[in-house]
């Protein structure tokens, strides 16, 4: 809303004039307030004034918000309806395509549609010990969690399903260096870490290539039979990572010695790690390693980090 609508609105509204111009109610309040009296009229507020500058002076904007628009509702059932339905119309989301290595998200959502991707969100948020993450970031985690666990996952204990096709040779998946990188069905590439994560646990992508590699994943018979799954979640009960607790629905079976080299997929070559820490492990070269029935996780050895090369 325009500061000059505002005013024009506060023209008509003198109590709430007054009391914003003491410093009684702020700015954020007063545009609610505003936005009221524009929307059922300035004298349906003026009514009931009082009771309405009481709730701005002790609530919060956002509380506030709730206040003004149940009022709205009581004197303009209809109006708020149709106001309802046009928010809904103004719905969109945008997923954009990748652009180096990141994809933008943008959109809007009614409040019904706010309210309940927000909640939905919130069982992913929560931090773990020495979470380093923004909240942003959480956030981030938690709607692709909330993606990859809405996406044909079966609550059968064979984890998550395929969710990701990508397409890969054989010197990807073994790391050699000059090989290409991993083509996203969807368009856009992942480094050859990020393939070897993925092609940890078959559960979570399938990889496709020619030839060899095609050999090579039926030989390796990665895949984690449920049986398998099962034993592993009995034994490690959430992510192994230590001081991380999140639930084995969040986890992949992660490979201890990668199955390109060998490593067999077996119960004592095998971990439960939730998707950042599967991913620290792979694409941040962290080492996983079981002593005894501890795991202990180090961190990587390098010092140079190579920068990112600014394109011109
Ligand atoms: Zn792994
Ligand atoms: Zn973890």
């Amino acid at each position: 809303m325009e500061r000059v609508e505002i005013a024009r609105q506060l023209e008509k509204l003198p109590r709430i004039g007054a009391a914003f111009a003491n410093g009684d109610i702020g700015y954020q309040h007063v545009a609610v307030l505003a936005r009221t009296a524009e929307h059922v009229g300035a004298a349906a507020v003026r009514k009931e004034e009082g009771n309405l500058l009481q709730a701005a002076q002790t609530m919060d904007p956002g509380q506030f918000t709730t206040v003004a628009k149940n009022f709205e509702h009581r004197v303009d059932a209809a109006g708020a309806l149709a106001e309802a339905n046009h928010a809904y119309k103004r719905r969109y989301f945008h997923i954009g395509e990748p652009v180096d290595g990141v994809v933008r998200l943008d959109g809007v959502l009614d409040a019904e549609g706010g309210a309940t991707l927000g909640t939905a969100l919130q069982a992913f948020m929560k931090p773990v010990k020495d979470d380093d993450r923004s909240y942003g970031q959480r956030n981030a985690d938690a709607l692709v969690e909330l993606g990859r666990q809405g996406s044909g996952s079966k609550r059968d204990g064979a984890g998550p399903r395929p969710q990701l096709i990508i397409r890969a040779s054989l010197d990807t998946l073994a790391g050699t260096r000059g090989a290409p990188a991993g083509e996203l069905e969807g368009g856009g590439t992942v480094p050859a870490e990020t393939v070897q994560r993925y092609a940890c646990d078959s559960a979570i992508s399938r990889i496709t290539g020619q030839g060899e590699l095609e050999h090579e994943l039926n030989h390796a018979s990665r895949t984690l039979p449920a049986s398998t799954r099962r034993a592993l979640e009995a034994r490690d009960r959430h992510c192994v990572f230590p001081g991380c607790t999140r639930p084995t629905v969040w986890c992949d079976g992660h490979h201890l010695v990668w199955w390109t080299s060998g490593g067999a997929t077996a119960l004592p070559n095998l971990a439960l790690l939730c998707r950042p820490h599967h991913r620290m492990v792979h694409e941040e070269g962290w080492t996983l390693e079981r002593a005894r029935h501890e795991w202990r996780a180090s961190p990587p050895r390098k010092v140079a980090i190579p920068r990112l090369r600014r394109r011109e």
